[in-house]
């Protein structure tokens, strides 16, 4: 038979493999197990981004490497970078797929936000990245690999540190629905052996999928949840959030309690202020009283325009006005800061331009 079409099938990256799968590669091949430990600190501490500088392996064996596999499989497709110090990249997986990451420096902080799947189901309506529904969930390497690109921006100039310090699951995708990658990946970067950041410094940003979050609690792991409510009743929330057609408000604050009881960790409402719809006076009220007695912080998120949905942002009046309500209830709330503004950094715009 004549091979009319030569394919060249792409090299996995070595991050695509469990601890497992790696120790099982390295003992068909003779070798001991601590040579995983190794190869992972080269990727993971280190940020090596070849076989050949892995100078305490032998060379046979980073050749062999070099043939099997890419230290990163994914690659850069576009980096874009904001004057406030914020980096935006459309990162390319192997299989042709966009997704995108931000890194986002100030003071002592480098954060790193990264998505957990390519597209979302969730369907928020004011939401970029559900538009046009979930293609997969991402794989833990492919999670790891956009903490190891982003790190590897220029850390900006008035940011001492060179390591990243925190990380908000708020890129593109729903967390909770990829949830055994994405812990295979946060102990990547906060295990012993790993990236050095801090659990408390982690903060997972869910839809709100209670039999996730009580999973999520009853791992025992410091993460800090954060819970996007985006309305203080069942009618409206079903309106802007469709899965709370199935979850409603109830059920996931007491998830949210349940929470907090087993981790000892203050959970974060998301609230996304959009103009006329979820804004009014009235509604801080009902929020407030919603989340009063809880040990609940509440961000309020003014909205974001994307191009094609109709919704817009509400006025600094209409902000101020409901974060002075919810305070006066004595719920602790704050306004998140606008960050990588002329780089469309609010998640899934850039990839919608380039597809
Ligand atoms: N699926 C997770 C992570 C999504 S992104 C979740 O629902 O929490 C993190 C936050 O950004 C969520 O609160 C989401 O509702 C919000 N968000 C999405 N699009 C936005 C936009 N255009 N403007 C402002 N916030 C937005």
């Amino acid at each position: 038979m004549i091979d009319l079409e030569k394919r060249t099938v792409p090299r996995r990256g070595l991050l695509g493999l469990s601890r497992d799968e790696l120790a099982v590669w390295l003992r068909e091949r003779g070798l001991p197990a601590m040579r995983a430990r190794q190869l992972r600190r080269w990727l993971i501490v280190e940020g090596a981004d070849s076989f050949a500088g892995m100078t305490d392996l032998p060379k046979a064996l980073r050749e062999e490497l070099a043939e099997a596999f890419v230290p990163l499989e994914t690659t850069v497709a576009r980096h874009m970078q904001a004057a406030d110090g914020t980096h935006k990249l459309l990162v390319r997986l192997q299989d042709g797929q966009l997704i995108e990451c931000v890194l986002i420096q100030e003071n002592d902080r480098r954060t790193a936000c990264i998505s957990t799947q390519v597209g979302c189901g969730m369907g928020c309506v004011f939401c970029a990245s559900g538009l046009n529904g979930v293609e997969r969930n991402l794989t833990a390497g492919e999670i790891i690999e956009q903490l190891l690109r982003l790190r590897a921006m220029p850390a900006a100039a008035a940011v001492t540190e060179k390591r990243l310090t925190n990380i908000v699951v708020m890129g593109m995708g729903e967390p909770l629905a990829n949830l055994d990658a994405l812990l295979e990946a946060l102990q990547a970067a906060t295990g012993k052996d790993g990236m050095g950041i801090g659990a408390r410094h982690v903060t997972i940003s869910t839809v709100g999928l209670p039999a996730k979050m009580r999973r999520l609690a009853d791992l025992g792991k410091q993460y800090h949840l954060a819970v996007s409510l985006h309305a203080p009743s069942d009618a409206l929330r079903t309106r802007i959030v469709p899965t709370n057609a199935k979850t409603g408000i109830a059920a996931i604050l007491e998830a949210a309690d349940y929470y907090f009881q087993k981790t000892g960790r203050q959970v974060t409402f998301e609230y996304v202020m959009l103009g006329g719809v979820n804004d009014s006076a009235a509604d801080a009220e009902k929020l407030a009283g919603l989340l009063r007695g809880r040990c609940a912080h509440v961000n309020l998120i003014p909205f974001n325009d994307v191009s094609g949905l109709p919704d817009r942002g509400p006025s600094p009046e209409a902000v101020a006005a409901f974060q002075a309500i919810i305070r006066r209830r004595g719920v602790s709330v704050k306004v998140r800061k606008r960050k990588g503004a002329g780089i469309d950094a609010a998640c899934g715009q850039l990839r919608r331009q380039e597809s």
